[in-house]
């Protein structure tokens, strides 16, 4: 049932980092603060396919 969704940097757009959501628990889109290694900092990453 675990969709794998792949997070990207909202500010550089690195795709950082990979997890798993449930598709019938989390019907909204995936965001959370990440460290980026390109921008060397923490920043807004959001979920993509
Ligand atoms: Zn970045």
């Amino acid at each position: 049932m675990a969709e794998k969704v792949t997070l990207t940097c909202t500010e550089c757009l690195s795709r950082n980092y990979t997890t798993s959501k449930n598709k019938k628990t989390s019907t909204q889109r995936l965001e959370m603060r990440k460290f980026c290694p390109k921008c060397g900092r923490h920043t807004l990453h959001r979920e993509t396919k």
